[in-house]
């Protein structure tokens, strides 16, 4: 196994648990990363010549190697995939009740560049690194040998391939069902399996849906950001007295409205389930500007801030979107504002809702806080393995 050795006190992140290396950190005079094949295993060396660990090199990227293991000279082949596979299943098995869930979190299952989401015997995958692509049919050949899946989709339309010169084809092996519906705490959800937005469905807001939902009975509820409707329809099964999806993509309400009709019949009975379509920040100002209020309301963004060199322009739309969405809370009601931006800190979340409660002249009070839901485990070492973040405010 080649060396990949790291230049004089670049070793610090990686002895504190971290498991990324980037690539100004390498020493290029000794191991030049143009002499790694892409996803080549290589043994991570600090400049005095010690051991940290094994890792995948990914020559082409600028985070250019991560480590899958703290021990000198493993190859990350598929005795071991299946091990971490195995313990990964574990922990959801103890954590669910049926088998629908992000059954792999990359750095958070010790599989860095691999996600797996579960849909019962469907498996949606984005592989992300150069590593994880090479030993590809190991990773199919352990799922198989622990579940025994009957379809599989390669969600490859993904930035990271990009960046790591990989192909963004998607491909898929098996019977691909077109749909399928996710159970999730009572409620069910029809999401398509491929083309959708994430792998389909978001699991990751699955504990912070059942915190809004507690705020719901009798309420009129608007959901912005909806996508196939998580949030809403669990407000519409919950007693909400009326639900509006917003979202600029015309597919995804129409999924919202079936999952909300499906979920709450009672509700599209009295053609209280209705659909707002077009982008958000405008759409939100024509709802404040005809008066409308509304008693609970979610707001889940995608990541405005994708990039360290985004954060004044994303932070600036998340100001811009919190205020808008607050606007429009009657006396008394509750927003529920998330991120899935790892560079925005919890902290700066809360911040952004106070100060648009303290602009509008209201009194803003916390009443709880969320992030993603145990299916995506958060590596100790690396915060930026923590992107979703979720609070609850009541304004009066
Ligand atoms: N709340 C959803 C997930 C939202 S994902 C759930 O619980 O499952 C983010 C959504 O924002 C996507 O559906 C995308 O279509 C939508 N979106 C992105 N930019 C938008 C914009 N400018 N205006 C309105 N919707 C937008």
């Amino acid at each position: 196994m080649q060396k990949l050795w790291l230049k004089k006190n670049e070793d610090r992140r990686i002895r504190a648990g971290h498991l990324w290396v980037f690539s100004n950190e390498v020493d290029t005079a000794k191991s030049p990363l143009t002499a790694f094949a892409p996803g080549e295993a290589a043994s991570l060396h600090d400049w005095r010549g010690v051991c940290l660990g094994s890792v995948c090199v990914s020559p082409a990227a600028l985070i250019c190697a991560r480590l899958h293991s703290r021990k000198a000279g493993v190859e990350l082949d598929e005795a071991l995939i299946h091990t971490r596979l195995q313990n990964a299943l574990a922990l959801r098995q103890s954590l669910f009740h049926e088998p629908w869930y992000r059954l792999c979190h990359s750095e958070g299952d010790f599989l860095p560049g691999l996600v797996v989401d579960r849909y019962g015997d469907h498996l949606t995958l984005q592989i992300g690194t150069a590593g994880m692509e090479r030993r590809k049919e190991s990773i199919v050949a352990a799922l198989s040998a622990l579940l025994g899946h009957t379809s599989l989709y390669f969600d490859n339309d993904l930035g990271v391939r990009g960046l790591e010169n990989l192909s963004r084809q998607p491909e898929s092996r098996g019977n691909l069902p077109e749909s399928l519906v996710v159970p999730e705490n009572g409620c069910h959800f029809r999401v398509p399996v491929a083309g959708g937005q994430k792998t389909g469905w978001f699991y990751d807001q699955r504990c912070n849906r059942q915190d809004f939902a507690r705020h719901a009975q009798g309420q009129d509820v608007l959901d912005i950001f909806s996508y196939a409707g998580g949030f809403g329809v669990y407000a519409a099964a919950a007693g909400a007295r009326s639900v509006t999806f917003l979202d600029a993509s015309a597919p995804a309400l129409e999924l919202a409205r079936h999952n909300a009709a499906a979920n709450a019949p009672n509700l599209a009975a009295a053609d209280a389930i209705s659909s707002l379509c077009g982008d958000a920040f405008q759409l939100l100002a024509e709802l404040a500007a005809q008066g409308r209020r509304f008693g609970l309301i979610s707001l889940d963004p995608p990541a405005f801030i994708k990039r360290r060199k985004d954060m004044a322009q994303g932070l600036a739309a998340y100001r811009k979107v919190n205020l808008l969405a607050m606007r429009l809370l009657r006396p008394g009601g509750i927003l529920v504002s998330s991120s899935c931006s790892h560079h925005l800190t919890a902290e700066a979340l809360r911040t952004c809702v106070a100060q648009a409660a303290a602009r509008l002249g209201l009194h803003g009070r916390l009443l709880g806080s969320g992030s993603q839901g145990p299916d995506h485990p958060v590596h100790a070492s690396m915060p930026e393995t923590a992107y979703l973040k979720c609070v609850t405010l009541q304004a009066s």
